[in-house]
């Protein structure tokens, strides 16, 4: 088994929908080990666009990398996910944070996803539900010098399952 973080992002449509969406899909294809808070985002770069819903996802997977990523790329697919702009608005995004102590340079997948350390987004759901998380060198997970100071972040009260009836 690998743990393995993964980020999810939405800003079109029922956003908080589309993030329980996520986790039910993720849930489907390995054991969720934590769920962060949700976070609001202003983008960041891509055409003008509203605010993010963003999350991470903790699981142990027996997939391996390039496995989870068609699993990724299904359950967007499965939430109406298109892509046009680059950086542009989208019902769900899921990107591949870490994967164990893994490191991978393909052309399809790059992990740890190269921008980590540049976005509070991600960075601060990810210390969140796995705060000794480390990069493949074991380094500690940390921003880039400058580079998520500015960017604007709020936690949100409400829990990513929330509106979900449990089920035993
Ligand atoms: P972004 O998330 O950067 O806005 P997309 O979601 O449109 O971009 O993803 C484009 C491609 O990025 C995917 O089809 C996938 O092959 C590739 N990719 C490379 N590394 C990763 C990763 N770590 N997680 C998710 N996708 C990745
Ligand atoms: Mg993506």
């Amino acid at each position: 088994m690998s743990r393995c973080a993964i980020g999810v992002g939405s800003n079109l449509g029922d956003r908080a929908a589309h993030v329980r969406a996520a986790i039910r899909g993720l849930r489907a294809v390995s054991a969720i080990v934590g769920v962060s808070s949700l976070y609001e985002s202003a983008p960041v770069g891509g055409p003008d666009q509203g605010p993010y819903l963003n999350a991470v996802v903790l699981i142990d997977t027996a997939r391996p990398p390039m496995s989870l990523l068609r699993d990724l790329l299904l359950i967007e697919r499965a939430r109406g996910r298109t892509r046009e702009a680059k950086w542009g608005p989208r019902t769900l995004d899921l990107d591949l944070l870490l994967y164990d102590r893994l490191s991978l340079d393909l052309p399809q997948l790059t992990v740890p996803h190269p921008q980590i350390r540049y976005r509070r987004f991600v960075l601060d759901p990810l210390l969140e539900v796995w705060p000794d998380a480390t990069m493949p060198d074991g380094s500690a997970i940390e921003p880039a010098a400058g580079a998520v100071a500015e960017q604007v972040l709020q936690r949100l009260e409400e829990e990513p399952g929330g509106a979900e009836p449990t089920r035993t």
